[in-house]
């Protein structure tokens, strides 16, 4: 079974008074395949962050279903939430908080024990084991990012999902970033990631699907769409 299954997925964003609101998502399908790294391509505004809003339990649908893992993001939304981490674009750490503290926190939030806790792997995960007790102030976007990615993998989800994991990066870190997603799905994750850049999606991704307007236009292994252009 697919570890992401969306079926007829539809968002209309509440207008103002009297106005219809924007139709962001309209009626989307597609499985995503476990153990690949699945890219959701799209210009900006095509609905990619309200869908893994949606599926990160921060937008209500409108109408459609979702499952995470097999588990229904309405009837089984707690163990729906625990197959996902999810690394969002934005970059909000407590300024005096050090990375080692960031992770633990994350642990104790998912209820796990201390002495099960993977902090400091992590850490190491993400080159940022010399980093450890430094404040979050002081680390770099780029160090923010990949603590970001150490929080999402706290709870040892099965799914990692990344919302634009590299708008607005340099080259040398968008390929430390790229390194790091494909050790993740070497090491059995299932990744999904967004992007508004075709060649990110060429390189790491073994399947895209490109939004457009809320509309699904493609959904096919990377070598075949490529092969079309
Ligand atoms: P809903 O309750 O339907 O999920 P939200 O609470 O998410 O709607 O949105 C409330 C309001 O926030 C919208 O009507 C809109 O005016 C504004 N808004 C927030 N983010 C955006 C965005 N990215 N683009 C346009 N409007 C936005
Ligand atoms: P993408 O992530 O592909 O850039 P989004 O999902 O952010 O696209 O946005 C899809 C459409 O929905 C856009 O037209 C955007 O302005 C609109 N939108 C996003 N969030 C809100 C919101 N909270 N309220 C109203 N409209 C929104």
């Amino acid at each position: 079974s697919p570890a992401i299954a969306i079926r007829d997925l539809v968002k209309r964003y509440s207008g103002e008074k009297g106005s219809e609101g924007k139709l962001a998502l309209k009626g989307v399908s597609f499985d995503v395949p476990e153990g690949g790294i699945f890219g959701l391509l799209g210009p900006n505004g095509a609905g990619k962050s309200t869908l893994i809003n949606i599926l990160a339990g921060l937008v209500t649908k409108t109408s459609g279903s979702a499952e995470i893992w097999g588990f229904d993001i309405d009837e089984q939304t707690r163990n729906a939430k625990r197959s996902i981490g999810i690394v969002p674009q934005e970059i909000v750490f407590d300024p005096f908080f050090t990375p080692f503290e960031v992770l633990e926190n994350q642990g104790g939030y998912y209820g796990i024990a201390k002495r099960l806790r993977r902090s400091e792997a992590l850490l190491k995960a993400v080159h940022l084991a010399d980093k450890r007790d430094a404040y979050a102030r002081t680390l770099s976007g780029g160090m923010k990012r990949r603590l970001l990615i150490a929080k999402a993998m706290v709870h040892s989800p099965p799914i990692l999902i990344l919302d634009e994991p590299t708008a607005g990066v340099d080259v040398e870190l968008r390929k430390l970033l790229w390194e790091l997603v494909t050790d993740l799905n070497q090491d059995g994750v299932t990744v999904v990631l967004t992007t508004h850049y075709l060649e990110e999606a060429e390189q790491l991704c073994d399947r895209i699907a490109i939004i457009n307007h809320g509309e699904l236009i493609a959904n096919k292994p990377t070598r075949e769409l490529v092969d079309m252009a």
